[in-house]
């Protein structure tokens, strides 16, 4: 940002300023399957007071840009967590809560366990710990946000251009 010599007022490129904007505001998506979530759930109680930081829970996936995946995903769960995330407006980002989450946890030999959610979404951050402590996620949503406001793409941006690169390789 520079300050224009004659109004005296600070201009910034617009990407810029959307960047700085989502640096300091991230509202999460309420997605707890099992026993990771009681650890969300606690971030959002006023001990922790993350509205300080811009972090407001959400319900609905349309007012949502961060979803939080705490918990054991089954094959059965795994078509509705997907309808969620695509429900979310773009710019978007994911954070893999726990072992479970990231790579199948404790149940991962299971036969109905997906083994690591970013087989159905695209994952901007990886939390391991079962579960992690209420002070790790707020830690990866500051981070998350730390990234945004550096101007860093999204995981959903990465995988789109893989995706559009793989298209074009194809078609030569
Ligand atoms: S990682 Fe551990 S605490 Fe979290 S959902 Fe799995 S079993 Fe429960």
């Amino acid at each position: 940002m520079v300050v224009d010599e004659e109004t005296r007022a600070l201009v910034a490129p617009l990407q810029k300023l959307l960047d700085w904007a989502r640096g300091h505001s991230m509202w999460p998506l309420t997605f707890g399957t099992a026993c990771c979530a009681i650890e969300m759930m606690t971030v959002g109680s006023a001990r922790y007071d993350t509205d300080r930081f811009g972090i407001f829970f959400r319900n609905s996936p349309r007012q949502a840009d961060c979803m939080i995946v705490a918990g054991t995903i089954n094959l059965k769960m795994a078509p509705r967590l997907k309808l969620l995330y695509d429900q979310m407006a773009a710019p978007k980002y994911v954070i893999a809560m726990g072992s479970c989450a990231v790579a199948g946890g404790p149940f991962a030999a299971g036969y109905n366990v997906v083994n690591g959610v970013d087989a159905i979404v695209p994952v901007d951050i990886y939390l391991t710990g079962c579960p992690p402590r209420p002070e790790a996620l707020i830690h990866a949503l500051l981070t998350l946000m730390e990234r945004n406001a550096a101007g860093e793409p999204s995981a959903a941006e990465l995988h789109a251009a893989e995706v559009r690169r793989a298209a074009q390789e194809a078609t030569w």
